[in-house]
This record gives structure tokens, sequence and C-alpha cells, in this order.
């Protein structure tokens, strides 16, 4: 499969690898937005987060929490950002699950996930938008 993720687990491309299990492949991303900015993906190959059963997004998150952990222990951070960026209209450029872990240190003036997307939609609907997602479970 032509996948550039694929081609890093399996080591047919470089990567600097942070972590590895039989589940998921974690690395330092190329372009980090800060430094120790990390990687999770899984093993197998999904497009998007929206395409993995709850059992594997499950696993993942699991191996994403550990590593977090471990990443912010060892840069001593105070926190960070981890999210996904889920389809391409979102931003997302590989097309393969992954998760951002993005380190945030005191006084590094960035923002957080409002200022991601910041289209401030009414707000007079919220019962009704409730209702209607509350009815497709
Ligand atoms: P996204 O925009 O959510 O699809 O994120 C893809 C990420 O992969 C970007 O942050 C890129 O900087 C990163 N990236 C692309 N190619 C590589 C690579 N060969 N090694 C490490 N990170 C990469
Ligand atoms: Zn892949």
């Amino acid at each position: 499969m032509d996948c550039l993720f694929c081609k890093i687990v399996a080591g047919e491309i470089p990567s600097h690898k942070v972590y590895e299990d039989e589940n998921v492949y974690a690395f330092l991303d190329i372009y980090p937005c800060a430094e120790g900015h990390t990687i999770v993906l899984p093993k197998k190959h999904f497009e998007k987060f929206t395409d993995m059963g709850e059992e594997d997004a499950a696993t993942l998150f699991a191996s994403v929490n550990k590593i977090a952990k471990i990443v912010g222990d060892t840069l001593e951070l105070e926190g960070m950002n981890i999210g996904i960026n889920n389809g391409e209209i979102a931003g997302q450029t590989v097309a393969h699950v992954h998760v951002h872990i993005i380190p945030r240190r005191a006084g590094d003036g960035e923002g957080n996930m409002h200022t991601i997307v910041e289209l401030h939609p009414p707000t007079d609907n919220l019962a009704e938008l409730a209702e209607k997602l509350r009815k497709s479970f």
C-alpha cells in the first residue's frame, strides 16, 4: 500500500522512533509545532479515526495516554495539546490515522483547541442540536 506512515512502521522510510509495541508506533514529527511533537499511530492502516472500530480506537488511546505521560515527564512539560485532524477538510494531510501530542510550555504564547476553528455559530439551537445527536445513538 502506498502509505507514508505504513512505510515508516515497516522501516522502509526512516523516522525518529520514540516508542513501539504490537499495536502502535510513535515517532517525532518531522515538522514539529513544538519541541517534542510526537505522532502516535496504529500499526493497522485506517485512513481516518472515524473508520476505526471502538476496540481499535480504545487501544490507540490507551497507548496515547501512556506515551503522553512519558513524553510529558521526560521533557518536564506543564501540558500538551493532544488531537487528531480527522479528514482532509479538518486538515489531515497523511491518510493514516495519527494522534498528535504537542508539548506546551509556559510562555510559548500559543492558543488552544478553540483557536483551531473559530466559526462562532449561533447558540440559540443547542437544545435542538443536542436532541438530534442524542437520537442518533
Ligand atoms: P496531519 O496534518 O494531521 O495529517 O499530520 C501529518 C503530520 O505528519 C504533519 O505534522 C507532518 O509534519 C508529519 N510528517 C509528514 N511526513 C513525515 C515524516 N516523513 N516523518 C515524520 N513526520 C512526518
Ligand atoms: Zn497506512
